[in-house]
């Protein structure tokens, strides 16, 4: 018999679905907007995924955190464009202000508990925090470089200060730039730089006392 014939090859962890259509139109309002990259590529993130960084950020600092973003990538006239429905944290990590990592063992554990939440979301990247406005780092670039689609991104979130988000996109760690464009679109990108009192309380809190 051959076994070849029984290969669940739609499966392999590696396949990558050509995007579906969906037009971008029907997005919830309050999506913050990402792009559009050379290709016409875009990113929004949804307000609940935003509300979910918002607090892991502010109840982990001053300790940096990460974790995996769930959504998925649709196309439609104007491109391809991803979706973050949901942003998830790591229940255990080995952190401090300035560094966050995982073992091979947590890893899998945070992507096990991301899809038994999400079940009907694809991972579409990773999330994780520096103290201030910054770049990825050299090791940032390296994790990234191991999320294999080209619409797979990479989100910053800092802490502390005037910027929230810095979003990179592929394998290359291109940035992605806030986007202009619309009203809707420029309301957004004001809400994510003026932080929620909340969450800016929330951070205060955790910070040690000197
Ligand atoms: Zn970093």
């Amino acid at each position: 018999m051959d076994d070849a014939l029984f290969e669940p090859i739609a499966w392999q962890e590696d396949s990558q679905p050509k995007p579906l259509l969906r037009d971008r139109r029907a997005l919830v309002p309050g999506s913050v907007a990402f792009g559009p990259d050379i290709d016409g590529f875009q990113l929004y993130v949804t307000s609940a995924a935003l509300a979910q960084m918002r607090t892991a950020t502010a109840q982990t600092a001053p300790y940096e955190t990460l974790g995996l973003l769930l959504g998925r990538t649709f196309r439609d006239a104007r491109g391809t464009y991803t979706i973050v429905a949901h942003a998830v944290e790591c229940a255990e990590r080995e952190a401090s202000p300035d560094h966050v990592t995982l073992s091979a063992r947590q890893m899998a554990a945070l992507r096990r508990r991301a899809l038994i939440q999400y079940p009907a979301e694809d991972l579409v990247g990773w999330w994780h925090t520096h103290t201030t406005d910054s770049f990825y780092s050299r090791t940032d670039r390296q994790e990234q470089a191991t999320w294999p689609d080209p619409h797979h991104v990479g989100i910053l979130a800092f802490m502390q200060g005037k910027r929230e988000l810095r979003v990179y996109r592929g394998r290359e760690a291109r940035p992605l730039a806030p986007s202009g464009g619309s009203a809707q679109q420029s309301r957004a990108d004001r809400e994510v730089t003026s932080r929620m009192p909340a969450a800016e309380a929330l951070a205060q809190c955790a910070r040690p006392a000197s």
